[in-house]
């Protein structure tokens, strides 16, 4: 099971689609890829990706309207890329949620070294200390935010995709009670409908995996009819 980062690339000239889908992939990032302001839509909020790299110029609508659209419901970071190199354009890209701006021509190093930084930061923003970055460790478990792997007695628990994402949200809000529906949307995207029973078959798995006694959990516990809470870190 590889849990590499999701990344959707919104842009219509297929010749920049296609080196940024092949510069992306051989480095080692799983790639969706969209051709205009629609479909951009409804692949974010089917696939709910780690970061959106956008082109503002796009046949059917401006891309700002997309920064709009997911930030009503997601912190996912957006990179916004545009042959447009004015001021406004940028100074509304940022303002919108958008987390970064590159001008074309741009060089693949840079395009890599701005996706890092974005991905480290990603969902810092409620808690500007607690970033998917380093370990987190409470008890028995270590999660490796950098390999994306949890760990029990040094062991690697084997999660999958959507159960590592779970376990890394409850982590980083450690001690706080997260809503059944923050989390569906925050896994799923915005279109989960409210029925958890997703959520719960997903947690019945995690509980399986890492404790001891999964009925009488020690690291994720239920706060019945409200959500789930993760055991706050300690040393
Ligand atoms: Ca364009």
């Amino acid at each position: 099971m590889s849990n590499k980062h999701t990344i959707i690339v919104v842009e219509d000239e297929n010749s920049i689609l296609n080196i940024l889908e092949m510069v992306f992939k051989s480095s080692g990032y799983q790639v969706y890829t969209a051709k205009n302001g629609k479909e951009a839509l409804m692949m974010i909020s089917s696939y709910c990706p780690d970061l959106i790299l956008l082109d503002l110029g796009l046949p059917d609508m401006d891309g700002l309207k997309i920064i709009q659209s997911v930030r009503s419901w997601s912190s996912i970071p957006i990179i916004v890329v545009s042959a447009r190199n004015h001021e406004k354009d940028k100074v509304t890209a940022l303002d919108l949620g958008a987390d970064d701006y590159l001008t074309k021509p741009f060089g693949t190093a840079e395009l890599l070294a701005r996706v890092r930084t974005a991905l480290r930061h990603a969902s810092g923003d409620n808690d500007k200390n607690k970033a998917y970055e380093g370990t987190f460790k409470v008890g028995a478990l270590t999660i490796d935010y950098d390999k994306r792997q949890v760990f029990k007695n040094g062991e690697n628990v084997h999660l999958t995709q959507n159960e590592y994402k779970i376990v890394a949200l409850l982590s980083k809000y450690s001690g706080k009670v997260l809503t059944y529906d923050f989390m569906m949307k925050q896994i799923w995207g915005p279109n989960i409908g409210s029925d958890n029973r997703i959520l719960r078959v997903n947690m019945a798995n995690i509980r399986r995996k890492i404790e001891t006694q999964p009925a009488d959990p020690a690291y994720i516990f239920t706060e019945i009819g409200v959500g789930y809470r993760m055991a706050e870190e300690k040393g």
